[in-house]
């Protein structure tokens, strides 16, 4: 298993790790098999969608704070109960098919770490399994 470190900025961002995970698996030696991608965060999540347009992201972003916002009437003590909730909607891990040593991503597609409750420091761990 190897770790990446996902520095964010924002309260609620995605972040392409794309680079970041495909790199991690290179030094997972893995030719043909799946790759794992784990967020071990209560107020963040992974997801894959459209990298090569930076509105679908934004978008993603705005759409998931109208549905969830920061202030309702939450009994979460932290201030942060949209964060957890956001994180559940989206999920905590997404596998990608791996060929050749490369994430068989589609042409639109790339990895997102999905921050709630930013700016920190975050961990992913990228998992290879295979031959
Ligand atoms: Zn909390």
């Amino acid at each position: 298993m190897s770790e990446i470190t996902v520095s964010t900025s924002a309260r609620n961002q995605l972040v392409d790790i794309t680079g970041k995970v495909q790199s991690a698996l290179d030094s997972e030696g893995i030719d043909e098999g799946i790759c794992h991608v784990y967020v071990p965060h209560t107020t963040a999540a992974v997801a894959i969608n459209e990298g090569a347009d930076p509105d679908v992201a934004g978008d993603i972003e705005k759409t998931l704070e109208r549905l969830v916002p920061h202030s309702a009437s939450y009994a979460h003590r932290e201030g942060n109960a949209d964060a957890h909730v956001k994180s559940v909607m989206v999920g905590s891990s997404v596998s990608v098919p791996v060929r050749s040593g490369r994430l068989m991503l589609g042409t639109w597609q790339s990895v997102f770490f999905c921050e709630f409750d930013g700016p920190r420091s975050r961990r992913v761990y990228v998992t290879a399994l295979g031959r």
